[in-house]
This record gives C-alpha cells, sequence and structure tokens, in this order.
C-alpha cells in the first residue's frame, strides 16, 4: 500500500468518531489521581468504563475522600440505571436542583436507601462500612435480616467484603470512595470478588432476538466478550437494573434483559419486540446557543425544551430503543442541520419539542404534522404520532387543546421519517408559563412525550407493553 493511501485510508477512521463524540456519553477518561499502582485501580476504571464512578471536571477520582449518602445514591444508581434526572425529592434537605437529586429519589422509591422520620435524608452525612453492607445488600438483593452484620456477612461470604485483621467487620469506620468503587465493582461482577464460585446459576433464559452481545459489564458501554443467538440458552444468576450475569457455554458476562424471555418457545408474550432495538428515534429540543426562542416570565423556550428533551432521552435510554437528540447542550443547530442530522442516522421517528408565545394572548397545547405528502411522505404516521403525543400531554399537564395541526415548519416538512413538532404551552402566559417553569411538570411532559411515542409504536402494531413501566 502507498503511504498516501494508508494517510487517506488512516485519515478517514480518524475523522469518522469525530462526528459522534457530540451525540456520545462522555468516555470513561484516566483519573490524575488514581495510577497504574493504586490498589483500587482495577475497580475504579471498571465501573468508570460504564460511568459509574465519575471524576471532577479536572479529572480527579478522590479515591480517599469519604463516602456521602449523596455519592452513594449516586454510585448505587448508576449501577442499577435508577432514574438520575435531577427532580424534586421527598425530602426537605434535598432540592431538585442538587446533583444527586433524581438518584436519591430512585433510591428510596426502590428501598435501597431511607430518610429519616423528620422527612430529612442528610445527603452530605459520611458513610460508615456497616451502612455501606446495608446498602449493597439491598441493592443487590442479599438476604440480611435487617441486620448489619447479618449484611456484612452477606458480603463477606460472596467475598464482596473481607474482614479486619482483627477479625471485625469495622462497621463503624467510615468508606472511602476507592473502597467503595472494589466492593461496588465486586458486588456487579463476580471476576473481582476474593472467592471463587460464589454465584449460583439458576434461572434458564431463552434469547428473543437474532443476536445478543455478551458484555464485561450492565452496560453497553461495555466491551463484547460474545453473542448468543436467537433461541439459544443461557443461565441467569442475578440482574444489576436491566441487566442480567448470565453464564453461555464457557463465557459468562452481562445481557440486556429486554431480549431474553423465560419459556423455551418463543410466545412473544410479555416481552418487548425484538424489533424496538432496530428503531432509532430522533428527540430536537428547539433553538438554543443564540437563539433563545420565545421568552416569558424570565425563563427561555430554549431552556425549557432542553431540559424537557433530556428527560425524554432519559426515560428512552432505560430501553432498547436508540435515542439519538439533534443537541443535548445549549448550542445553536440549523434547521437544515437537525434534518441532515436526523437523516444521517437514519431516524425512524423524529420528535421537535417547542414552546409557543403569542403576546399572552394565546395558552394551551398543540402539536403539528406535516400533511403534504408530496414533501414529507408519512402524513398518516406523523398525523397519529402527534395525535398520541397531544393527548398524553393534555392529560398530563392538564392545560388547553388546541388540538394536532398541519403546520409546515422545515423540521417536519423537509424529513423524510414521520416527524411532529409538540409546542409544550405558551411561554408568555402566566398559567402555562407556571408549568414550564416548574422541574415537576416538565418531569410531567417528558413522561408525557415518553408515553405517547409508545402508544403510537403500540397503534403501529409493535409489542411495547413492558416499556411503560419505566415512565412510573
Ligand atoms: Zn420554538
Amino acid at each position: 500500500m502507498k503511504r498516501s493511501t494508508f494517510l487517506v485510508i488512516l485519515s478517514f477512521f480518524l475523522v469518522i468518531p469525530l462526528f459522534g463524540i457530540k451525540h456520545t456519553a462522555q468516555a470513561a477518561g484516566s483519573f490524575t489521581d488514581v495510577g497504574a499502582s493504586h490498589r483500587a485501580m482495577k475497580e475504579i476504571y471498571y465501573l468508570a468504563k460504564g460511568g459509574i464512578a465519575q471524576g471532577s471536571s479536572a479529572g480527579e477520582f478522590s479515591p480517599n475522600k469519604r463516602v456521602t449518602r449523596a455519592e452513594a445514591a449516586t454510585f448505587i444508581g448508576r449501577a442499577l440505571q435508577l432514574n438520575g434526572t435531577k427532580r424534586p425529592t421527598d425530602f426537605k434537605d434535598v432540592g431538585s436542583g442538587m446533583v444527586a437529586s433524581g438518584y436519591i429519589q430512585s433510591a428510596v422509591e426502590k428501598g435501597i436507601l431511607s430518610g429519616y422520620s423528620d422527612k430529612s435524608f442528610h445527603p452530605y452525612q459520611e458513610v460508615t462500612r456497616g451502612e455501606m453492607a446495608v446498602m449493597i445488600s439491598k441493592a443487590f438483593g442479599y438476604k440480611y435480616d435487617n441486620k448489619l452484620s447479618v449484611a456484612a456477612e452477606a458480603l463477606k461470604s460472596r467475598g464482596i467484603a473481607e474482614g479486619k485483621a482483627d477479625g471485625s467487620f469495622g462497621a463503624d469506620e467510615w468508606i472511602i470512595r476507592a473502597d467503595f468503587s472494589v466492593f461496588l465493582a465486586r458486588a456487579i461482577n463476580p471476576e473481582f470478588r476474593v472467592k471463587e464460585n460464589t454465584v449460583d446459576f439458576k434461572d434458564s433464559r431463552w434469547i428473543n432476538v437474532d443476536s445478543l452481545n455478551i458484555r464485561t459489564g450492565p452496560s453497553d458501554a461495555y466491551p463484547k466478550v460474545g453473542a448468543a443467538k436467537q433461541d439459544e440458552q443461557v443461565i441467569s444468576a442475578y440482574k444489576v437494573g436491566a441487566w442480567n450475569y448470565i453464564k453461555y457455554g464457557s463465557l459468562q458476562g452481562f445481557v440486556h434483559s429486554a431480549y431474553l424471555r423465560d419459556t423455551a418457545e418463543a410466545t412473544n408474550a410479555g416481552n418487548v419486540d425484538p424489533r424496538i432495538a432496530k428503531q432509532v428515534i430522533v428527540l430536537d429540543p428547539g433553538h438554543g446557543g443564540g437563539d433563545s426562542g420565545a421568552v416569558g416570565y424570565g425563563i427561555k423556550e430554549k431552556d425549557v425544551v432542553l431540559d424537557t428533551g433530556l428527560k425524554v432521552n432519559n426515560l428512552f435510554k432505560q430501553t432498547p430503543f436508540q435515542v439519538k437528540m439533534t443537541r443535548s447542550t445549549d448550542t445553536f443547530v440549523t434547521l437544515s442541520g437537525r434534518v441532515s442530522y436526523a437523516k444521517s442516522v437514519s431516524a425512524n421517528t423524529f420528535i421537535s419539542i417547542h414552546a409557543n408565545a403569542s403576546n399572552g394572548a394565546g395558552n394551551g397545547i398543540e402539536t403539528y404534522f406535516y400533511n403534504a405528502a408530496y414533501q414529507n411522505p408519512n402524513t398518516d404516521d406523523s398525523k397519529l404520532l402527534a395525535s398520541k403525543i397531544q393527548n398524553r400531554l393534555l392529560a398530563a399537564l392538564n392545560l388547553q387543546n388546541r388540538g394536532i395541526k398541519h403546520g409546515s415548519f422545515h423540521v417536519i416538512r423537509e424529513n423524510t421519517m414521520p416527524a411532529v413538532l409538540t409546542e409544550l404551552g405558551f411561554i408568555d402566559n402566566k398559567g402555562d408559563n407556571d408549568k414550564l417553569r416548574s422541574d415537576y411538570w416538565r418531569n410531567a411532559a417528558a413522561k408525557a412525550i415518553y408515553l405517547g411515542t409508545l402508544d403510537y409504536y403500540k397503534a403501529k402494531g409493535y409489542e411495547v407493553d413492558a416499556l411503560y413501566d419505566v415512565a412510573k
């Protein structure tokens, strides 16, 4: 191969990933304070690979820092893929603006953590080894009889924790981030444990998709170690969130539970349609950067629709759907850039999210579709999607119904897949604005868009019933 040819090919491979970076979760880099000789290096980087352990913006992990209750909720929440969207909580000392608020609320709802009787959570209180043993026992379903000593034993018997040199567990000692990472990595993946054969493979499951990747951890970010084919059998040991730890021949690893069924015969009942995994949904929060969109009562459309879009994204990420965003930060993307992005990722469904304005004179929700088949040929499906999203938004937000309408907006006209543009409400109307500015109501709007999209797929004959729970 000529050197120039080699360089052309090399630059081809170097350039391609750049296009994806904007829409890819930040990759696990390396922490400046966790070097190759650190005793918890393997476990910390294992967790970092799946985004479970994260460092500061300066790239520090702070391995010797004591773990707070908020951090413990975040570590466990990420491991179990709980909903981490910042939101109001049951606790007076955990506001919706707190970074860990979503994980704290989710962990409490799942019974992994609990608050205090005075409705406080004490997010900055440090965690002891004993408390950590109880949290991990609850998160991974180990029997612990409500006793700290039994929880400690549950971890020791599985090779997740070791006792101290003096034979005690050190239950009252604070736990630091390095050690918490070690215990969590061992709980997730038996390969890190200090004992052999601690896992009981017992539940037969069958593959319900053409080919299912087996990975080293509970997330698509982990490398693939193999694959199992349609109708083959695997033996499951336990679940980590939506992922099963399974044995397949000589391989062990994680597979997404959406593609497993619990009968040898393919019945499809209760299983998610395997075609769903091939569906690409593009979410398009309008405006951004120097383009604020509509403004009213001190808030901007670009911020309302980005936050709502990120919340919708978070819901779809818990499903087999492939969800992508035209923007996930406060940046400006042109209308044609949004359309060409949707086409470039072969989107099957396009949902643009906006808020309205009309000098204070209008109020309510409306959803647009493009009703002229010579441009975007998907008139019927676009209309169906618009009506499903509109109905869910009305039920969730209880604002005026302005109906579904034909609209000649660039992003729904120039696209080549079913496409809608929804207006969540009027930002310059006091009543609508009260909801648009509220994290609670934006969560409600996000769930509505998610559920409306499921309703659309269901109407199109896809089996999606199992996915409605995600919005609970
Ligand atoms: Zn707009």
